[in-house]
């Protein structure tokens, strides 16, 4: 009978049963190590992905992809515009967190557009979302006032909302029960520079501040604001600090200048629920208006999945060195792992549980292939809009993706945060595609190699150590920060 690992990876890979480890001798003799073999385990694989999920999360810095750099600005900008679609789509907070991050993608056709997103849970929409969507697609198309559409969407969208604006109240240590009454000034801008009263100007004279408070004074009122909104709170309340976080990073030039790039990017990330009303509203009214046709379709990956792992990050990663063709497991966490990776975990004994899913991006950018596919329609690039950066597995899965498919129809998406997630579940090999998912764990099987060597040879993560190289996708281009699209 074909196994849940089987399902998951699509054509099984032939494996010894986990009773009958295939033995390190015969992967060795084999010359060409083909790891995918030892993580058509589900065990092996499970356990690993959590070992190095604990050993090395934060394996490589948050960059834009490569094809997203290199691409046409027009598809740069479509792009862009999916991501923020994505955040019309997310109605729930970190307590269901395979639900707080969606994937859009879009397939245009003569009259208008289908608009196609999935999370992370194969959880369908309830009547609610549904109407929600329905209205917000009329609204769109009748070009209700931007006003309108944002309330609409704060509605619906407020747990995911609510957390962004408390994400930068807790940057000046704020929250719902410290409000810092005996600080002003929080921003620590001069007030006797021409910026400040440049900024506090354009805000009075457009309405955004009242004529009689200052720049300083409305910032720590706004700070104040974000700090004490709650799941509970009005639509009107979190509307006012969403719209001045607007005019602050959109229609003050000069303010990006006086906060520190971490507020910044905190002030945008709230800014941008109002900034895509107004943009998918023009390219709404671009396509055709009320006459237009879109559609919006949820996509289901497969059930998420729980599965029990080693605790422990030593006894997690050991469970490879039962058919690692090398010498010996890995015996002690201070001095084989913690030396070479400082922000290793060690865990505890005993069993934990990981819920294993597949990831939004993934379950868009296959539907789309196989749409494009069997429409022979490949001619144009795939693109992929997600409300946060893509994890490396992601990344690395797309990558290997690309690499199989032609240069004009491959899938592009904004950026990767190169975080290693713990729970990353395959998806079913695409048919004719099945390569893709034996790179991917023969890559997954060369990062578990790496910590063995680095453990078992004691060699500093400095030296050159060909297969780390290796584990890394390619990317030629030159490194540029994304904004980690959380
Ligand atoms: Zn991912």
């Amino acid at each position: 009978m074909e196994s849940l690992l089987e399902q998951q990876f699509g054509t099984p890979v032939t494996r010894q049963p986990v009773s009958q480890p295939v033995s390190r001798q015969i992967l060795h003799n084999e010359s060409l190590i083909h790891y995918h073999q030892a993580l058509s385990d589900r065990s092996i694989f499970n356990n690993c992905l959590h070992g190095l999920a604990n050993t090395d999360y934060h394996h490589t810095e948050g960059t834009d992809t490569a094809l997203y750099r290199t691409a046409d600005k027009a598809v740069q900008k479509h792009i862009n515009m999916l991501d923020g679609l994505a955040l019309f789509l997310i109605f729930r907070g970190r307590d269901r967190k395979s639900q707080s991050v969606v994937a859009t993608g879009m397939i245009r056709e003569t009259r208008g557009v289908k608009i196609f997103y999935a999370n992370n849970s194969s959880r369908q929409a309830s009547r609610e979302q549904r109407d929600y969507i329905d209205k917000l697609v009329e609204k769109f198309k009748n070009q209700h006032p931007v006003n309108d559409i944002l309330k609409h969407v704060i509605q619906f969208c407020k747990e995911k909302i609510v957390q962004r604006c408390k994400k930068l109240a807790a940057k000046f240590d704020m929250n719902s029960t410290t409000l810092r009454e005996d600080v002003s000034n929080f921003y620590g801008i001069r007030s006797d520079i021409a910026e400040y009263t440049e900024i506090e100007t354009t805000l009075r004279d457009q309405k955004w501040i009242q004529k009689t408070s200052s720049l300083s004074t409305a910032l720590d009122t706004f700070l104040r604001c974000a700090a004490k909104l709650t799941r509970l709170s009005t639509t009107q309340d979190i509307f006012d600090v969403l719209c001045l976080a607007y005019a602050l990073t959109t229609i003050t030039p000069g303010m990006e200048n006086l906060v520190k790039p971490p507020i910044w990017r905190r002030m945008k990330k709230m800014a941008d629920y109002r900034k895509i009303c107004i943009r998918t509203r023009d390219i709404v009214r671009t396509i055709g208006g009320s006459s237009a046709s879109i559609t919006v379709d949820q996509l289901f990956p497969p059930d998420e999945l729980e599965y029990e792992v080693y605790n422990s990050t030593l006894e997690a990663l050991n469970t490879w060195s039962t058919v690692y063709p090398s010498d010996s497991p890995l015996q002690d966490f201070e001095l084989q792992l913690k030396e070479y990776y400082p922000d290793a975990k060690e865990g505890q004994s005993g069993k934990i549980k990981i819920l294993f899913s597949q990831h939004c991006e993934l379950t868009v950018a296959n539907y789309l292939l196989r749409l494009k596919t069997a429409t022979k329609s490949l001619l144009g690039p795939i693109e992929i809009g997600c409300s946060k950066a893509s994890c490396f597995w992601c990344d690395l899965y797309l990558t290997e993706l690309n690499d199989i498919l032609p240069k004009y129809g491959r899938v592009i998406n904004r950026a990767t945060h190169g975080n290693l997630c713990n729970g990353w579940m395959m998806p079913q090999a695409l048919p004719g595609y099945e390569n893709v998912n034996r790179e991917v764990l023969d890559c997954i099987g060369r990062q578990v190699e790496t910590v063995f060597a680095y453990g078992n040879d004691r060699r500093r993560k400095s030296d050159s150590l060909p297969l780390d190289r290796e584990a890394l996708p390619q990317d030629d281009g030159k490194e540029e920060f994304a904004e980690p699209k959380f």
